[in-house]
């Protein structure tokens, strides 16, 4: 899951209907859909996909293999490659054909040793990692005081930009992380989260001149703080336990560097400013940065065909790069080899799907779905032949169910894909449209798109972080989450007819920020 858009999915809506059904252990009567040319599922089969997903599954060997072996996959990487093969080969494994298609991908960045140190008014290694898609020190360490700065608008920063020179900037006050294990919070202490919360969004203009102004400084100001001297920015980690927190893209190459630092650390910067201690820091960031126009980058994709129709397809994806600190285990090491299991179950069940299914592991997701919003546009003339597209990407937990993303009148048609997997717990359909993965790239050209709703099992920690590792897995929720997107997907393959085709919009561009061009020429 992409950083920016999943404080949004954090917050994404209740359950519609939480009415359990009667179990019924796979197949079942047929449940009417309430969409007109789909009247009804067809669940017979469902039996032996659950049979083959919870009792011979190799969900937990891939993940550790994926994880322990090839490890983090950061886009651009030797690594991604590497799993972009391997996953490749166990499809094959699996008598699926597969091949994988290149995407062009904006630039690699590779991470380098790093250190930071507080130096005043004492010494203390800080907890830190440089943000990615960002510059280092030149390999050489730099020392400055910290200062902490209102940059939010062209008027703050202008005023403020005196006091930066030579200097490790924050642009906030210390995030609140509350204490779990300390008192509850009080109703002050929500309202103080809510308005931190809120004040951390950035406030939406009302004309859409203020709004073009305001993008365009959030652009620039990366850069008029390069040109004001500053050495670098510091980011929160915004969680407990010292954990870190990464994003980054080359479509937003950083002109001087950022590094985050654990909450910890940026609390502890934060009271010392508060009360009149200018805290020093010294910093060494080896990164190497390679902007080319043409990068390629893989999905691999591979196929179970269908008999009846096989020009209609059904997709499962889940994105296979991952970001670097720990090695993409929750994110979204769980997603994709459920979707390479999901393949398995069905393969491996001897059933045939009357469409194809197609699965498909992106890359280029962590940077902004870059890689599937390509696949989405390279296959654009096809949008029409595509069934659903089926994502899991929150983490490790067990499937609850599917959110239905802005499509009501498909709520009956969801409760009857699922209604056999009651007895798996994953049969509640809610009304949240969720953001921040794969799926989003297919909804603009009218394909009916999906992100399972999942059990947190600890996402928030995981996340972007150092302990996105294979020990965050849960055996019994991986193999429940690969037969559900087995099950869905198979059913979905075999539907009467066509899901009705959503709202169709103008796909984003992916493309680089524009930065003021006279600001883009270095000048220090
Ligand atoms: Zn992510």
């Amino acid at each position: 899951m992409n950083l920016l858009r999943c404080a949004a999915a954090a917050l994404a809506g209740a359950a519609l209907l939480a009415t359990p059904l009667v179990a019924q252990g796979g197949g079942g009567a047929p449940r009417p859909t309430g969409v007109p040319n789909i009247p009804t599922v067809d669940t017979s089969g469902v039996g032996a996909l659950v049979d083959q997903g919870m009792n011979k599954s190799q969900v937990m060997k891939n993940l550790q293999y994926l994880t322990d072996v090839i490890g983090p996959r950061l886009t651009g990487s030797p690594a991604v490659r590497a799993a972009n093969d391997w996953t490749m080969k166990q499809f094959q494994a699996y008598g699926l054909a597969a091949h994988l298609e290149s995407w062009n991908f904006g630039g690699t960045w590779e991470r380098g040793a790093m250190w930071m140190r507080l130096v005043a008014p004492r010494a203390h290694d800080v907890i830190a990692a440089s943000w990615a898609w960002t510059p280092g020190t030149g390999g050489k360490p730099v020392t400055g005081p910290v200062v902490r700065i209102d940059a939010s608008t062209p008027e703050s920063l202008a005023a403020n930009k005196g006091k930066v020179k030579g200097a490790w900037v924050m642009l906030r006050p210390a995030s609140m992380v509350w204490n779990n294990d300390g008192p509850p919070m009080s109703a002050a202490d929500s309202q103080r989260q809510r308005d931190a919360f809120r004040g951390f969004q950035q406030q939406p203009q009302r004309d859409s001149a203020a709004r073009a102004r305001q993008q365009q400084f959030t652009a620039d100001q990366p850069f008029l703080l390069r040109d004001a001297g500053a050495l670098g920015i510091l980011l929160d980690g915004g969680k407990e336990q010292d954990l870190l927190n990464m994003s980054g893209s080359p479509t937003r190459v950083m002109p001087l560097p950022q590094v985050v630092v654990a909450h910890e650390e940026y609390a502890l910067f934060n009271r010392l400013l508060d009360n009149g201690v200018t805290p020093q820091l010294q910093a060494s960031i080896q990164n190497t940065l390679n902007m080319k126009d043409s990068v390629p980058q893989w999905n691999t994709v591979a196929e179970i065909r269908g008999t009846d129709l096989p020009g209609e397809v059904v997709i499962v994806g889940a994105h296979l790069d991952s970001w670097d600190l720990g090695t993409g285990a929750t994110d979204n090491g769980t997603g994709s080899m459920a979707t390479l299991e999901a393949a398995r179950i069905i393969a491996q069940s001897g059933l045939k799907p009357k469409r194809t299914i197609r699965f498909v592991l992106f890359t280029g997701e962590e940077e902004g779905l870059i890689g599937s919003r390509k696949y989405a546009e390279q296959h654009a003339g096809e949008a029409d032949s595509i069934q659903a597209v089926i994502v899991l990407d929150n983490g490790a937990g067990a499937v609850t169910g599917q959110a239905l993303q802005g499509r009501p009148e498909l709520f009956g048609l969801w409760r009857a894909i699922l209604a056999p997997l009651h007895g798996l717990n994953a049969d509640t359909v809610t009304d949240a449209s969720k953001g921040g993965t794969d799926h989003l790239s297919f909804l603009p050209y009218g394909v009916p798109g999906f992100n399972f709703n999942q059990i947190t099992r600890g996402y928030n920690h995981t996340h972007h972080s150092q302990s996105d590792t294979w020990d965050k897995a849960i055996d019994w929720d991986l193999r429940q989450a690969s037969t559900v997107m087995a099950v869905s997907a198979f059913e979905l393959a075999n539907l009467p007819g066509m899901i009705p085709r959503g709202q169709r919009a103008t796909p984003p561009v992916v493309a680089a920020t524009k930065v003021s061009p006279e600001l883009l020429k270095a000048n220090r």
